[in-house]
C-alpha cells in the first residue's frame, strides 16, 4: 500500500531508539492473524509477538460473517471432487473437520457463551436439477464415509420451517457460532501468555528488509523490528501487496437481520448451491446473506456499503421461503470484504522475495471453517514441517 509522507508516524520515526522489537509480527487480527498468534504460542511460549491490526479485533470479515462452521469449501462436494479429484476433495474435507475438532479442543470448550451449536447444517434446492445434484453429493459423500442425510420436502418443511423448497441434505458434523465472540476468547487466550500483544488502531504500511536479514515493520503507530512477519488480511491481501493481485481477490459479501420470531429453524441452510445462506440466531432473529451474483461485477473491492438490489432480493428470499417472516421488519444490515482465491482454497506460504514474510488467507468466503487449521498449517510451514499441497501456495 502507499503513504503520504503527513500521515507517515512510522517512517518519521527512523531512530533505532523509537523502535519495539518482537520475534513474530502478525499483519491482520481477524481470525487467521489470532490463530496464527495461538499456535506459534502453543509451539513457543518464549516467542515475543506482536498482532498489529488496522482497526480493531475481528473488526474485518471475522466480525461480519454468517457464523457458520462448514466443512469443505465454496462448492458441492460432488463439484470438488470433479475439480480435484475424490482423494484431494476428501483430504480437503477432512483437513475441515479437523479445524472444527481443533477449534472444539482449543477455543470453544464447553463455553456455553459462545453461542456454539455442533448439530449440523442444510443444503436445501429449490429446483429438481439442484436436488439432484444434491442427492448425488451426498451419495458420493456417504461412499467416502462422510456424515450426511438426506431430506425430502416434508422432512425440511418440518424441521425448519421453510417452503418453496423441493428436498435437501444434512451435513451432520457443521456448526454454527457467534463470530466475535469467538475471536474475542480467541484474543483473551492469546493476550493471556507473556510477550504476546495486540495493537489495534495500528496500521502497518509497509514491511521492509534490513541487510542482517530482520524485517522493519512501519505502522501509523511505531516501527517494530522482527525476525519473521506473517501477513493475515485475507480480503485486503492485494490492497497491501500487489502480489495478491492474481492470488486473492476482495469479494464483498451483504448480510440482512430480522426481528426475533419464535424458533422454527433446526440449523443453518444453504440455499441455491451455496450461493445464499440463512440461520436462525440464538435470540430468534433470523440472519440472510448472499445474492452476490446479482452484482458479480460491483461486489468487489474493499467498501462496506450495503445496495439496494442484493437487500431487496434477501427480503424477498425470506418473504418467498420463510412464511413466519412475512411482513416481520429488518434489524440489521452490513457488508464486508471476503478474499477469495484463485481456486478456492486457502494460501499459506511465504513471499518469494522476501522469505521472512509469510501469508495465510484467501479462505474463500469459508475462514470459520478453514483458518483455525491454516494457521496452524503456517506454523508448520515456518518450523519447517510439511503443509498440505493443496493449502501451499507453492502451487501458485
Ligand atoms: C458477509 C460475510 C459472510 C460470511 N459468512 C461466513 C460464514 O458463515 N462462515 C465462514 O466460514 N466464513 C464466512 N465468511 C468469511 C469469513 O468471515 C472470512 O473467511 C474470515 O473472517 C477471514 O478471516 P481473516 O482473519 O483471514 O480476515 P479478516 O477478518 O478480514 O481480518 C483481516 C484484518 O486485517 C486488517 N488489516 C487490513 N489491512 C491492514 C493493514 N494494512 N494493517 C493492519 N491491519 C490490516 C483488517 O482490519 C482486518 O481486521 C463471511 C464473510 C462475509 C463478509
Amino acid at each position: 500500500m502507499s503513504v503520504s509522507y503527513w500521515l507517515d508516524k512510522g517512517l518519521a520515526k527512523t531512530a533505532t531508539g523509537d523502535r519495539k522489537t518482537c520475534d513474530i509480527a502478525i499483519v491482520g487480527a481477524g481470525i487467521a492473524g489470532l490463530s496464527v498468534a495461538y499456535w506459534l504460542k502453543k509451539e513457543d511460549p518464549s516467542l515475543k509477538i506482536a498482532i498489529l491490526e488496522k482497526n480493531l479485533v475481528g473488526s474485518g470479515a471475522t466480525g461480519r460473517n454468517a457464523g457458520f462452521i462448514t466443512c469443505g469449501s465454496v462448492e458441492h462436494f460432488s463439484r470438488l471432487c470433479e475439480r480435484w479429484g475424490e482423494a484431494t476433495a476428501l483430504e480437503m474435507w477432512r483437513f475441515s473437520e479437523i479445524n472444527l475438532e481443533l477449534l472444539r479442543n482449543e477455543i470453544i470448550e464447553e463455553d456455553s457463551t459462545l453461542e456454539f451449536d455442533p448439530k449440523g447444517t442444510f443444503s436445501l434446492a429449490s429446483t429438481e436439477p439442484e436436488f439432484t445434484e444434491l442427492k448425488h453429493t451426498a451419495k458420493l459423500m456417504q461412499k467416502l464415509d462422510i456424515a450426511v442425510e438426506m431430506l425430502d420436502v416434508h422432512a425440511i418443511t418440518e424441521r425448519l420451517g421453510v417452503a418453496n423448497f423441493v428436498g435437501g441434505i444434512k451435513y451432520l458434523k457443521d456448526a454454527s457460532i457467534n463470530p466475535m465472540k469467538l475471536v474475542d476468547k480467541m484474543t483473551q487466550k492469546v493476550r493471556a501468555y507473556e510477550n504476546c500483544e495486540v495493537f489495534e488502531n495500528t496500521e502497518v504500511y509497509d514491511i521492509e528488509q534490513t541487510p542482517g536479514g530482520t524485517t522493519v515493520i512501519k505502522t501509523s503507530q511505531f516501527e517494530i523490528e522482527s525476525q519473521v512477519a506473517v501477513l493475515a488480511l485475507n480480503g485486503y491481501s492485494a490492497s497491501f501487496k500487489k502480489y495478491f493481485a492474481d492470488k486473492i481477490y476482495p469479494t464483498r459479501g451483504q448480510i440482512m437481520v430480522t426481528e426475533p420470531v419464535p424458533k422454527i429453524m433446526e440449523g443453518p441452510c444453504y440455499a441455491n448451491f451455496v450461493l445464499d445462506y440463512f440461520r436462525q440466531l440464538a435470540d430468534g432473529r433470523v440472519l440472510i446473506g448472499g445474492f452476490r451474483q446479482l452484482e458479480k461485477a460491483t461486489e468487489v473491492g474493499y467498501s462496506d456499503h450495503t445496495t439496494d438490489v442484493i437487500q431487496s432480493a434477501l427480503y424477498e428470499f425470506l418473504q418467498t421461503h420463510i412464511p413466519v417472516l412475512r411482513d416481520k421488519k429488518v434489524t440489521h444490515r452490513w457488508a464486508g470484504v471476503m478474499g477469495f482465491s484463485f481456486d478456492g482454497q486457502p494460501l499459506v506460504g511465504a513471499m518469494p522475495d522476501q522469505p521472512q514474510v509469510y501469508f495465510v488467507g484467501g479462505f474463500t468466503g469459508h475462514g470459520l471453517g478453514l483458518a483455525f487449521h491454516s494457521g496452524k498449517a503456517l506454523v508448520d510451514l515456518m518450523f519447517d514441517r510439511s503443509i498440505p499441497s493443496f493449502i501451499s501456495a507453492k502451487r501458485i
